[in-house]
């Protein structure tokens, strides 16, 4: 999954991205106001989290650029503690989700969670279940069964996405540009490498290859 953060507060948001970086969102990090509202519009981003105070052009106003233009990326407003109006401000704007200055940042990567989850279609869970398999993301292990399977980061990252994306194909070009960051280089032929091993972990037929379109996660009840 790939995040956008927007925040001017450098000390916190180099946490954060850290902090994002290690559950395993590949993060993309600005801090300013116009910049975001044209890259937001431009870039596709699973998630967006968006601080309100920010030079160039306030939150809301971005937020509301996003949404006229009909971006409806789940996005989640960091507000300061005392403006309540902001905070309904920023859901009249199309936010999601908020929270509020200063936070706990373990409450900020659980919500980021959900808020995935939702904007999927596993509202009800509080852990990813899909085809067969039970996610763990805290763990960064994936249970079959009574089984639990080990992953490497990458196999992990790429599984979340398969298993929120479950039914769909998507191509090698859709999963890079939401698997990498804006600075890594996306080399397909490595997505590739991660998909069979996925395959050697899961079973052969979890993940079906569609010639010239892409791959599809059927997870692992088609193939029983
Ligand atoms: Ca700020």
């Amino acid at each position: 999954m790939r995040l956008l953060l927007v925040e001017d507060h450098v000390a916190l948001a180099d946490e954060l991205c850290a902090g994002l970086k290690q559950l395993g969102y590949a993060v993309d990090w600005l801090t300013d106001g116009r910049d975001a509202a044209y890259q937001g519009a431009v870039e596709p981003y699973d998630l967006i989290i968006l601080d309100l105070g920010l030079p160039g052009l306030p939150g809301l106003d971005v937020l509301a650029q996003w949404r006229a233009a009909l971006i409806n990326t789940p996005v989640l407003v960091l507000t300061a503690r005392s403006a309540w109006s902001e905070r309904i401000d920023g859901l009249k704007a199309g936010a999601d989700d908020y929270l509020t200055k200063p936070f706990h940042q373990e409450e900020l990567y659980l919500r980021v969670q959900a808020l995935l989850r939702r904007s999927h279609g596993f509202a009800n869970q509080n852990q990813l279940n899909a085809a067969g398999l039970r996610l763990d993301e805290a763990r960064q292990v994936v249970h079959s069964q009574d089984q639990t399977i080990e992953l490497t980061g990458a196999e992990f990252r790429l599984l979340r996405y398969f298993m929120l994306h479950t039914g769909q194909v998507l191509s090698k070009s859709h999963l890079a540009e939401h698997l990498y960051d804006g600075e890594s280089e996306r080399d397909s032929n490595v997505l590739e490498v991660h998909v069979n091993h996925l395959r050697r972990k899961l079973g052969r037929d979890v993940i079906v290859t569609h010639r010239g379109q892409g791959y599809c996660f059927t997870g692992t009840e088609a193939a029983e």
